[in-house]
């Protein structure tokens, strides 16, 4: 050794090279800058608030000083806690320009701490900077991370891959974190968040070893509601009447959840549509017919229903064929869809040439009114090949006391009147 250093000298070296020394009052939401030079001259206030000082350091996204939306914020004061010396690496973009750079704090009693931050000015660093987001992508599709100990009613390692490939310094007990997180939930699940996140529910359910799940809407760090796995898995143990440990996931299923669900969406309409009309198939709109019994039974809205029937249908089938036969339903459906879009209606077809429709907040005299003038429509309507086509039907109100029985019936019988009148008529009952 050439030189006999002291320690004098090394708080000498000390005081010239920390790039930054402040002094932390934890519960006065304060802090104080010692000493400052390089990046942080301008990036660090001389003095301010302790929270704010947090999200400027770590609490913002990994590789952007982008802010971390509102209501995870409630996270920075327990995230800001320290009870033994802590050392963690940063990432800062200043000006657009990214740096490294090492934070260690010492605590000197429960809330006030002493904060050493030095830009790390090896490239080595700057390359881990620079890779990480494409390694992050990867790892991304775990979002948060940590364990859990019921039996102290802990957290521990908290991993915020967004925030930091590091974990998270935190002080909060898992029976408060759990009520700090349900307001990120979508309010439709948050009920199903309480009940599978209870201690009790968890020891009761998780055997030692096994992992259980549960998807919900939760709000992101941007504040934006996406598609996740909520993933506990209990650790084995030898002793299960005291130890219930457990590694919480949030895991990111967003796109392939949206994917799937409009997969699904696809394949629901497909088996409730008519294939040759396209409006709604028989068993779709006799459940869209019990619904509007049950609605005009429960509410007072006015809801009215009709069947239509082609009229000598089976004369253009055997004059002209099945096929065009087939063009002309599809004709009268189309003209049926454009008649009663402007109420608010479903179009389905009960079989062979008759058609239902279902007209919500619409009474006897306004569904009649529009049934009528429908029918006027058809008559004068030019069908290709077929020529002149009308169509009768049939129009009640859903009263006080139908059943799906009573009303359909009331229906037919108004159909069958209609048709017994002569047809190319509409019947009110
Ligand atoms: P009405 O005025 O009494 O209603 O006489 P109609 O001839 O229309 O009544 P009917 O019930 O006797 O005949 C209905 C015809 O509809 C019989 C059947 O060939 C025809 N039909 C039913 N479904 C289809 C279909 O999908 N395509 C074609 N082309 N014809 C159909
Ligand atoms: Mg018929
Ligand atoms: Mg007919």
């Amino acid at each position: 050794m050439g030189k006999d250093y002291s320690l004098k000298d090394a708080m000498d070296i000390l005081n010239e090279r920390v790039d930054a020394i402040l002094a932390v009052d934890a519960a006065a939401d304060s802090y104080k800058v010692l000493s400052k030079k390089g990046i942080f001259t301008d990036f660090l206030e001389d003095s301010g608030s302790y929270k704010e000082l947090i999200e400027k350091l770590w609490f913002h996204f990994n590789d952007t000083m982008d802010k971390i939306t509102e209501d995870y914020q409630v996270f920075i004061p327990t995230f800001g806690k320290f009870t033994g010396k802590y050392s963690r690496r940063l990432k800062l973009v200043i000006n657009d320009i990214p740096y490294a750079a090492q934070m260690s704090i010492y605590p000197i009693d429960e809330n006030n701490y002493i904060i050493l931050l030095d830009e790390l000015d090896n490239s080595e660093y700057m390359k881990d900077f620079y890779t990480s987001e494409k390694v992050n992508t990867i790892q991304n599709t775990y979002l948060f991370s940590m364990y859990i100990d019921l039996f102290k009613d802990s957290t521990s390692s908290i991993s915020i891959t967004e925030i930091s490939d590091e974990t998270v310094h935190s002080s909060v007990k898992y029976s408060e974190w759990r009520y700090m997180i349900v307001n990120m939930i979508w309010p439709d699940d948050q009920a199903l968040f309480m009940e599978r996140t209870d201690p009790d529910y968890l020891k009761k359910n998780i055997a030692p070893g096994r992992t259980a799940s549960f998807d919900c809407l939760m709000q992101n760090l941007e504040g934006k509601y996406i598609w996740v796995k909520l993933i506990f898995s209990r650790s084995e143990t030898n002793n299960s009447e005291e130890d219930f440990r457990y590694v919480f996931m949030v895991q990111d299923i967003h796109e392939n959840s949206v994917q799937l669900m409009s997969t699904l969406k696809k394949y629901e309409e497909l088996a409730s549509k008519d294939a040759l009309t396209e409006v709604f198939n028989h068993g779709r709109i006799e459940t869209e017919l019990y619904n509007a019994v049950e609605i005009a039974a429960r509410t007072d809205r006015a809801v009215s229903m009709m069947m239509f029937d082609i009229d000598y249908f089976k004369n253009v089938n055997d004059t002209y064929g099945h096929a065009v036969g087939d063009m002309t339903l599809k004709h009268f459906a189309y003209m049926l869809g454009e008649h009663f879009k402007k109420l608010n209606s479903v179009i389905g077809r009960w079989g062979g040439e008759e058609f239902v429709v279902v007209c919500y907040d619409a009474d006897a005299e306004k569904a009649f009114g529009y049934a009528e003038s429908f029918r006027v429509a058809m008559s004068n309507e030019e069908f290709k090949v077929a020529g002149k086509v009308t169509c009768s039907a049939g129009v009640t109100q859903i009263k006080a006391g139908d059943d799906f029985n009573k009303a359909f019936d009331r229906m037919d019988k108004a159909l069958y009147t209609a048709k017994s009148a002569g047809r190319n008529y509409v019947k009110l009952l």
